[in-house]
């Protein structure tokens, strides 16, 4: 008998909320049809709720994806706002930080997308980059405009490290990707290593060596995933390093 794994995608805040006295939860709908596609359940999780509950719920999970969306809130990694920092989530930071922490603690494993690479980088210790034309400005362009190009735009090549569980799964060397994102990877966090860049050097893509499967790319799998063959390699992968044996 075939066991889908049960994987959590964190949702957002959505404010303002719809109902007054009432707050709203949103997930991007991509996500969960490509962890699908790919053979897992996938089950989204609601903000505030307790740590105790959080850390229950992670326990219960196959795995965690990260989704795309907000910044960072920069304090998590002991900065002051940037004036070009995007907007943020203080309530989805909380959720995904304790449930990311626990997953690197416990081994279970992580797909980490966009705004999730970032995430991940930041629960682990690590820093970004608020904003790349500001702080990097020698730098290609990464923040295209989605209703401009859309999900299949190649917008750059990234470059993958040789050896790494990145370019096993992928099968390549290099790769063209979407790009919709102004921040990226700084500082990596503990035990996160950098495998994957762009031609300008910005990180691209990160994964923990000692752990079952820990990776965060900045680029959109989920936006292309049903043409794409890399899309639904890494989805495939992380959906078949989710499943529950027996
Ligand atoms: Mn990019």
């Amino acid at each position: 008998m075939t066991r889908y794994p049960l994987i959590g995608i964190p949702s957002a805040a959505l404010e303002p909320s719809p109902v007054p006295g009432a707050r709203y939860y949103r997930m991007n709908g991509n996500y969960s049809a490509a962890l699908a596609a790919a053979g897992a359940i996938p089950v989204a999780i609601p903000l505030e709720l307790p740590v105790h509950l959080l850390h229950a719920l992670l326990d219960r999970l196959d795995g965690l994806c990260l989704a795309g969306g907000d910044d960072v809130d920069p304090a998590r990694y002991g900065e002051a706002p940037h004036p070009a920092l995007g907007q943020v989530d203080p309530l989805r930071d909380e959720t995904e930080i304790v449930l990311a922490r626990r997953a690197l603690a416990t081994g279970r494993p992580i797909l980490a997308i966009c705004r999730g690479i970032q995430l991940l980088n930041v629960a682990a210790g690590g820093s970004l980059y608020q904003d790349i034309p500001a702080q990097l400005p020698a730098a290609s362009r990464h923040a295209f405009k989605l209703a401009e190009v859309g999900w299949a735009y190649q917008a750059h090549r990234v470059r993958l490290a040789a050896g790494s569980r990145l370019a096993a799964i992928l099968g390549s060397d290099e790769l063209w990707t979407n790009s919709f994102h102004h921040q990226s990877v700084k500082q990596p966090g503990d035990g996160l290593l950098p495998v994957a860049w762009a031609e300008d050097g910005v990180i691209e893509g990160i994964e923990a060596a000692d752990h079952r499967f820990a990776i965060g790319v900045q680029w959109h799998p989920e936006g292309a995933f049903r043409s794409d063959p890399f899309s639904q390699r890494l989805f495939a992968a992380f959906v078949e390093a989710s499943r529950p044996e027996g």
